[in-house]
């Protein structure tokens, strides 16, 4: 799971806008000026049809902030 979700930056951050496009989402932080420091990815390949599941696994600028996704759009 990305870790994304539950970090403070969500709502403005470049990797994850980054990660919203990979999964075909709409971005929806479109003020995305924060960078993050070394953030790690990982890219499963789910099927033969090349889907793949991009997830923020590791992340310098992480600050927990449980929910922050779900409250943020
Ligand atoms: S964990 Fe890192 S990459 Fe993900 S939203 Fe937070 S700062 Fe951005």
């Amino acid at each position: 799971m990305c870790i994304c979700i539950n970090c403070r930056y969500v709502k403005k951050c470049s990797i994850y806008k980054l990660i919203e496009q990979q999964h075909s989402i709409v971005a929806h932080n479109k003020d995305c000026e924060f960078i993050p420091t070394q953030a790690i990815i990982t890219i499963n390949i789910l099927s033969k049809n090349a889907y793949r599941d991009w997830d923020v696994v590791e992340c310098l600028s992480f600050i927990e902030e449980p929910g922050k996704w779900l409250n943020s759009y």
